[in-house]
């Protein structure tokens, strides 16, 4: 069994940026990442915090706009339209979850999809679904990177995605089925997740909640991808725990990412990625591999 260290992928993945970010500034091109945070999450604000930290670290301009939680969605809008206009800026992301009274998608699909690196925007659902070039989730980005790397050609394997979600879920089957893979979608509704689980030669957990799947559920020397990020309370501690039961299934997988240190960082990483690829596009430079 290997542990896929997501946090060393993560650190490669950085430094790979980093240099095309360095041949972009040599043609007098600075990549840009805006963020935008509304309200007060404190999750959000930590993702928010490394966020610009690793923009910054990249050697990108990070422009971040924190709006109080009773913004009105006009100004919100508003603000995304000028963010559009705005040469300096190559990506555009806004963090979610929003205030309940603003319309997520309406939001979303006010971004300019060539500035949409977190790939939500309708255009570029689209767009990934049939196949073409688009800009494509952080974090299933990021899960398919590592299952590349740790197997090769993906081809021909079963894969199972547990979850649905639109920023998770049902970009992490496209992408699959993209590579090749014979791929099933299960979610809360689905029969026997026991035994389409332990069908999965490739299995992806993004549900959100700690531990559900047990080492009984995975087929021997499948890979597993532990998308899901739980806090628990553990002996009087809060931890961090996956949607997989890691010690059980450590001992059937042959290989498996760890929570924390597995999939999260990668997200991060993908993001800068995605907004190097927006400014070479936006430029009509090479895009980075
Ligand atoms: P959502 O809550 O949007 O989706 C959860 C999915 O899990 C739904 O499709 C739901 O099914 C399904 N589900 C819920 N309960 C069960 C069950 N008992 N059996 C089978 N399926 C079930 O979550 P997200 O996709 O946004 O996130 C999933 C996890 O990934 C969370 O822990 C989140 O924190 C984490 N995450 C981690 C990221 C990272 O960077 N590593 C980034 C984004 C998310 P149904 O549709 O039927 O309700």
């Amino acid at each position: 069994m290997s542990v896929i260290d997501g946090k060393a992928f993560a650190a490669d993945v950085r430094a790979r940026v980093a240099e095309g970010v360095a041949a972009v500034k040599a043609k007098g091109i600075t990549p840009g990442l805006a963020v935008v945070l509304v309200g007060e999450d404190p999750a959000s604000e930590v993702y928010v915090r490394n966020k610009g930290i690793q923009t910054r670290e990249a050697g990108m301009a990070s422009f971040e706009h924190k709006l109080d939680a009773t913004t009105p969605e006009a100004d919100l809008l508003a603000l995304i339209e000028k963010l559009n206009n705005d040469p300096a800026v190559h990506g555009i992301l806004v963090q979610l979850p929003l205030p309940g009274h603003m319309d997520a998608d309406k939001v979303i699909n006010t971004i300019n999809p060539a500035k949409d690196v977190d790939g939500f925007h309708i255009s570029n659902v689209g767009l990934l679904a049939t196949g073409q070039k688009s800009m494509v989730p952080c974090t299933p980005l990021g899960c398919l990177m590592m299952l590349r790397d740790k197997l090769g050609n993906l081809s021909g394997l079963n894969a199972v995605v547990v979850g649905r979600s639109n920023i998770v879920g049902k970009p992490m089957a496209q992408l699959l089925l993209g590579d090749s893979c014979t791929v099933t979608i299960a979610h809360s509704r689905t029969k026997d997740l026991a035994e389409v689980c332990r069908g999965a030669d490739i299995l992806v957990a993004a549900v959100g909640r700690p531990r559900m799947i047990p080492g009984d559920w995975v087929k021997p020397g499948a890979t597993v991808i532990d998308v899901g990020i739980n806090r628990i309370e553990d002996g009087g501690r809060t931890r961090l725990v996956g949607d997989v039961d890691y010690d059980s299934a450590a001992a059937v997988a042959g290989a498996i990412t760890p929570v924390p240190g597995g999939v999260g960082p990668m997200t991060i990483a993908c993001l800068l990625a995605n907004t190097l690829t927006a400014c070479c596009r936006a430029n009509g430079l090479p895009e980075p591999q």
